[in-house]
């Protein structure tokens, strides 16, 4: 028998090393609906990513020297305006400025 908690750990963890991979090699900042794309997880599971990443944001350093998760907030693509305060990681659902809904994403990369 194994037990499943054990086993559900395994995966988040590698799932995690391979976010961790991605954001390492890519040149440019990437979604989270990027990072699904790229490995193969459904882009409604980004609730898990964004979990992944906050994890990440905190042991990418001890793990990796020197290195940071950096996010490039979102913004709003009718006026320009930045998300530079988040209380949570994802993408804001309307621009307090002009009220526009259409969001450009918050984007990441390890450097
Ligand atoms: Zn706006």
């Amino acid at each position: 028998m194994i037990a499943l908690t054990y086993l559900q750990n395994g995966i988040e963890s590698t799932r995690r090393e391979k976010i961790i991979r991605l954001l390492l090699e890519s040149t440019s900042p990437l979604s989270v609906k990027d990072i699904a794309i790229f490995l193969g997880i459904d882009p409604r599971n980004s609730k898990l990513i964004y979990e992944d990443l906050m994890h990440i944001a905190k042991s990418v350093r001890r793990r990796h020297k020197g290195r940071n998760l950096l996010m490039l907030p979102p913004m709003c693509s009718n006026c320009g305006y930045i998300f530079k305060e988040m209380k949570r990681l994802k993408t804001p659902s309307r621009c307090p400025r002009c009220k526009s809904e259409q969001i450009l994403p918050p984007r990441f990369i390890i450097k």
